[in-house]
């Protein structure tokens, strides 16, 4: 049985753009290590985000893993929760809680703060925590806006309708109201509730210090994809055994490997974002595949550059990931691995949000015929042997479980 290694890149898959002369950026971009998995490889497609469930990250790496949504799922809110170590009681509920930014007309600007510095952040977290902290609530920072709020009791639930606020950019607040998913009066009082807890912070960051004369400042908090405590079934008992490690710098993914009770391996300087530690990465999984089966390398920088519309810094996150983590991995781990590329989902920039559409694969390795696709793009991937993969044919495949 062979090892493998998993390369996801984050929000990576796009449309052909006509400045790029009709190709994606995945296409146009100088990736010469992808390239060599696919023309090495099989190609196909991946579904990763079944309707009815979130266009988010959280959905799209748990389906890559193979985890049934409709059993697993247990929101965004808990998984980071269990990412960051904080035990959820069985009446708790764990919202993600963003920090935005909201202008003076009421317009959600930037989902993310102006990718708000974490020492920032994680002050304004602690100090809301300090002011409205309570029986009922609790403020946990996480990494730069990406923190947790955790309602206390059985008064509240988890069936509440949010808008994700990364994929609401440009719109008036008073068109992203939280409704209640259902008619029992814990959801309606939990929507009252955020609601009121959201105007009173809202007052509180206005005045803050640290988001005085400050561009895009943190100055709304935004809960979102709430859940209780996650109960997967974990990763080697679902998969014959693998022992499987995962290295990201995001708590979503972290958590997710948590979940499962996959190695969740630190990279100091793994930021999320452009500026993350690409080398120590690559070092990292080199290292982890000496003792695991799978090792779950993601990158979020992607898809960071992808919400913000920019082409250029998208097309230097796709060669960095191509040249910085796949080919120095592939480089030290030779041609007895399994190697896997797929984004997760994609992230089109003329949309700047998540879609539900396929993902290109491509997969190669010992006994894996190749199929004759050159090149590792949107267009090509579909006409590959592997065909439309969903549920846990990919993870399956790769762990040499399935075939096509
Ligand atoms: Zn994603």
């Amino acid at each position: 049985m062979a090892k493998a290694v998993i390369f996801l890149a984050d929000g990576m898959a796009d449309e052909p753009i006509a400045q790029l002369g009709g190709k994606t950026p995945l296409e146009a971009a100088e990736t010469p290590a992808m390239d060599r998995i696919a023309a090495r490889g099989i190609n196909g497609t991946f579904f990763s985000l079944p309707e009815g469930f979130p266009t988010s990250s959280d959905a799209a790496n748990m389906s890559v893993l193979g985890y049934n949504l409709a059993r697993f799922y247990p929101g965004r809110g808990p998984i980071e929760a269990v990412s960051q170590g904080i035990n959820l009681g069985n009446d708790d509920i764990a919202w993600r809680c963003n920090l935005v930014y909201v202008d003076g007309k009421d317009i959600l600007v930037d989902y993310s703060a102006g990718h708000i510095d974490n020492a920032i952040s994680s002050q304004l977290i602690r100090d809301l925590q300090e002011k409205f902290g309570s029986a009922d609530v609790t403020f946990y920072p996480g990494v730069s806006y990406r923190n947790l709020l955790v309602l206390h009791g059985r008064k509240f639930s988890a069936a509440v309708d949010y808008f994700k606020p990364d994929s609401s950019q440009g719109e008036p607040v008073a068109q992203l109201r939280l409704k209640p998913l259902d008619d029992s009066p814990e959801a309606a009082y939990t929507v009252e509730f955020l609601e009121d807890l959201g105007r009173k912070t809202a007052a509180f960051l206005a005045r803050h210090p640290l988001t005085q004369g400050v561009k895009n400042p943190g100055n709304r908090i935004w809960p979102w994809s709430p859940g209780h405590r996650p109960n997967f079934i974990p990763f080697a008992e679902k998969y014959a055994g693998r022992t499987a490690a995962v290295i990201s710098a995001v708590d979503v993914i972290r958590g997710i490997g948590k979940c499962a009770q996959m190695d969740v391996i630190e990279v100091p300087g793994a930021t999320g974002f452009i500026d993350t530690n690409y080398e120590g990465k690559a070092q990292a999984a080199i290292k982890a595949l000496a003792d695991h089966d799978l090792v779950y390398l993601h990158v979020e920088a992607i898809d960071e550059c992808s919400h913000m519309g920019d082409l250029e810094l998208k097309m230097r996150a796709i060669r960095d990931f191509d040249q910085r983590i796949v080919a120095p991995v592939m480089g030290a781990c030779g041609d007895d691995v399994i190697y896997a590329v797929l984004p997760d989902h994609p992230v089109p920039l003329r949309l700047k949000a998540h879609t539900r559409t396929p993902v290109p694969v491509a997969i190669c390795g010992p006994g894996i015929v190749p199929d004759g696709i050159g090149h590792y793009s949107e267009t090509l991937a579909p006409q590959g042997t592997l065909g439309a993969l969903k549920e846990d044919e990919f993870i399956r495949f790769v762990l040499g479980l399935w075939q096509p």
